[in-house]
């Protein structure tokens, strides 16, 4: 049976981030499991579903991402066996560690919306969510110019959940521009009493969404659809309410943790990975320890949030060995949002909904048009040849 110092199972942006941090930092035995399947920029495909930005712009091979000196096996982990210390894969071998990073993202559940799969199948639904409908939510939002849309903003946990907003954005600007926003009715449904739950960002969301005449369905969720009737009926506040004559539906599915790692999850819905939000070290398994969407770290996930989790984890990781404190997570996160097709701004916040700036030199959460031309154009840059080669960026 082969055996590495450390094993980190997937290959997303907090596993390649992890793994080529552990590298830079001297550690010399590090695996990463994960399929060969395109790595992508995930960020990006808000782009591609708002006409900025085509998929061959965010996608990677999986072979091009893995750090210099890491062995990649490229595979599916289907089990954790924790108390012999030992990974399993698809088809049955097994895989010995010191240390296992649980980093598989979450996995999108679209039977939880009774209708979804079918109503993408058809056309008349799709999300930037996933990368096979991007493309597709563009054409949309281009063909449309007249009648009834929904967008959504899904419930936590997801990855990033709050930038569902901003192809509901580049669409508004869109339309704008096309002169057809009148003729269009767009709706918005939220989990959130307001429209995230973020009072420095929703003062800023609010005047944008009355100005674009925009309904909103607060503390709701869509319960079910049916793009043969072109209907939605919402959940939670808006309980019943049947949203109809439905054109096309931009609908993000729920998320929860993978069911094969259930034994090692939260006992809750989500199913993500039952680590200490602070270490990331799991609660009851030794030597385990989780980050990115799939670890409970009691805050929304997001990309920008690994880079803090990475640089605290390498460092745990180490300190455990070494018998010393280790550190922690403060649950640093950021949502950015396009308020148009050239301005954006950037809500950053803690586990407790605070605003948390990362600079004091200027207010981030004002839309500029620098914003966007980082986020759209310089962040891509700095993910494939900074963030993936675990250099650390403040
Ligand atoms: C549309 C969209 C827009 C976003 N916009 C932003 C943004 O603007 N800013 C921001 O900060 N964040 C954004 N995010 C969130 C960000 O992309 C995620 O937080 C980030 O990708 C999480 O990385 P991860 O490695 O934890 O998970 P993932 O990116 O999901 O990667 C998980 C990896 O694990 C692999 N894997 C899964 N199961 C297994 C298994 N059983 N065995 C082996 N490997 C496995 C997968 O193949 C994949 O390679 C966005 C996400 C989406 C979807």
């Amino acid at each position: 049976m082969r055996k590495h110092d450390v094993v980190i199972v997937g290959g997303g942006n907090a596993g390649i981030s992890l793994a080529a941090r552990l590298r830079r930092l001297g550690a010399h035995d590090v695996a990463i499991v994960s399929p060969d399947r395109p790595h992508r920029y995930r960020p990006m495909l808000n782009y591609v579903a708002g006409g900025q930005a085509s998929m061959d712009e965010l996608t990677r091979p999986a072979a091009s991402v893995v750090p210099d000196g890491c062995t990649w096996l490229p595979t599916t982990a289907v089990a954790v066996h924790p108390e012999q210390r030992e990974l399993e894969l698809a088809g049955g071998q097994r895989v010995g560690y010191d240390d296992l990073v649980l980093a598989t993202g979450l996995e999108e559940d679209l039977d939880a919306i009774p209708g979804l799969a079918a109503a993408m199948d058809a056309g008349w639904a799709s999300t930037a969510h996933l990368e096979t409908q991007a493309e597709r939510m563009w054409t949309a939002i281009r063909g449309m110019t007249r009648g009834r849309v929904v967008f959504t903003v899904p419930p936590e946990p997801s990855p990033c959940g709050g930038t569902a907003l901003k192809p509901l954005f580049l669409a508004l600007n869109h339309w704008r521009e096309q002169g057809v926003l009148p003729a269009i009715d767009v709706q918005l449904v939220t989990p959130y009493a307001s429209v995230l739950d973020l009072p420095f960002a929703d003062r800023r969301l609010e005047p944008l969404l009355t100005a674009g005449g925009v309904t909103v369905h607060h503390g709701s969720t869509v319960g079910a659809v049916d793009h043969q009737a072109r209907t939605l009926i919402l959940d939670g506040a808006a309980s019943g309410l049947l949203i109809d004559d439905v054109d096309h539906a931009f609908v993000v599915p729920y998320y929860r943790g993978p069911a094969w790692l259930a034994a090692l999850a939260a006992q809750d819905a989500a199913g993500q990975v039952d680590v200490d939000p602070g270490t990331m070290a799991h609660r009851s398994a030794p030597r385990v320890w989780a980050l990115g969407d799939v670890a409970r770290l009691h805050t929304r996930p997001s990309g920008g949030a690994l880079r803090r989790q990475v640089e605290v984890l390498a460092e745990n990781i180490r300190a455990r060995r070494l018998g010393e404190p280790l550190a922690c997570y403060d649950g640093y996160t950021i949502i950015p949002i396009t308020t148009d097709r050239q301005r954006l701004f950037l809500a950053e916040f803690d586990r407790a909904g605070a605003q948390q700036q990362s600079t004091s030199l200027v207010d981030l959460t004002v839309p500029r048009r620098w914003l966007w031309v980082f986020d759209r154009y310089l962040e891509p840059v700095i993910y494939f040849r900074s963030l993936l080669k675990g250099r650390l960026i403040p």
